[in-house]
């Protein structure tokens, strides 16, 4: 029996940053977005050319960190040739009315997440997701700790051509800037306002709702069902330690959040034990992308608490997670020009078709 997703067309609003909305529209007719098949991306295992391959490795700066610290190396951190952020910076900040700039002061660098040139994230192992994920950890620490005018670091990874994965060989990028990117301050003003409301973080709100809710919404004027929704019904992926959440306003079609079951703000605080059931949760939940979409092309990121005393305040309000964003369609000219995100495949649909996977 083919599922079909149920005729949806309604504007959602993140829970987390009320100003981000998502119109939710299923209808055939709102599908004119669908990108063409996206280019292939390179499953080679050695690329004679490739400067992220063995036996490469003077073709890149030296290794800043290397995992394991000796022998053969499993991953390797360099500096990005081509950075978007640099330490030596020539013009002091330059402010004019109302152009204010602040010196792009920063590091930018690249995880060469493994030695297989195009191997997939599913496809690595649960101790190499751990090595990976304590190589960002250790990475994100030091860089804090190197310069106090380093507000914050992104970790992210961009993964195939339709994701803007401009090297082939697998890798994730450490960008470290000195303000807190905006996303990043929304969510901790936001959650911060909630905790003084509700007394509650609106992470683990939601989190417990994800595990828990059910609740059948009826139609005000008809009293007709509009919707039910079940237990379970956006939980893809559970851990010991970790939940992988389809979300309710989520804005790209297959979009999944990680987040820890346990409050924590700060992803540097994750103990091995920890790391080692979120490589099991992430290696999971890629999985059944990959099959559901036939091969995934995606970025994920992680939002963490930014360091400095400033930001302790808000350790019990902020949750730290991981976006995963699989691309499978083009921004057109109205998510663009308006802000709202178009998803035209639900979410309660999606997290079905997760599920649904055999691993
Ligand atoms: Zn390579
Ligand atoms: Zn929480
Ligand atoms: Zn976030």
């Amino acid at each position: 029996m083919t599922v079909h997703d149920k005729s949806i067309r309604e504007i959602r609003i993140n829970p987390i940053i009320p100003s981000e909305s998502v119109l939710v529209a299923t209808a055939r007719g709102m599908r004119p977005k669908k990108a063409e098949a996206p280019a292939p991306r390179d499953t080679r295992a050695h690329v004679e050319t490739c400067p992220f391959c063995k036996g490469n490795e003077s073709m890149t700066p030296p290794a800043i960190l290397t995992r394991p610290e000796h022998g053969d190396w499993a991953l390797r951190i360099v500096e990005n040739l081509y950075p978007v952020l640099d330490d030596d910076v020539s013009n002091p900040n330059f402010n004019f009315g109302l152009q204010q700039t602040i010196d792009g002061y920063g590091r930018h660098e690249v995880m060469i997440d493994h030695l297989h040139h195009g191997i997939a994230l599913h496809e690595m192992d649960v101790s190499h997701l751990h090595m990976l994920f304590s190589a960002y950890r250790d990475r994100m620490l030091q860089l804090y700790r190197s310069n106090e005018r380093l507000k914050y670091v992104m970790v992210f990874k961009n993964f195939g051509p339709a994701a803007g994965g401009s090297i082939p060989h697998t890798h994730s990028q450490i960008i470290a800037t000195p303000v807190v990117p905006h996303n990043v301050q929304t969510e901790i003003e936001h959650s911060h306002h909630h905790l003084t409301k509700y007394g509650k973080c609106i992470f683990c709100t939601l989190i417990d709702e994800a595990l828990t809710f059910e609740a059948t919404i009826y139609d005000r004027d008809s009293g007709e069902i509009r919707r039910r929704i079940d237990v379970g019904q956006y939980i893809i992926e559970r851990g010991k330690h970790f939940v992988a959440v389809k979300p309710f306003a989520s804005r790209f079609e297959w979009e999944v959040q990680i987040f820890p079951l346990v409050h924590r703000s700060d992803f540097l605080q994750s103990s091995p034990e920890e790391l080692q059931d979120l490589g099991q949760v992430l290696q999971r939940t890629m999985a059944r992308l990959d099959a559901v979409l036939g091969g995934v092309q995606y970025n994920y990121f992680l939002h963490s608490i930014p360091h400095g005393d400033r930001y302790q305040q808000y350790s019990g309000s902020y949750h730290w997670h991981m976006e995963i964003c699989p691309r499978t369609s083009i921004p057109t000219g109205f998510e663009l020009g308006s802000g709202l995100f178009v998803n035209t495949i639900s979410p309660e649909f999606a997290a079905a078709k997760l599920r649904d996977v055999v691993l």
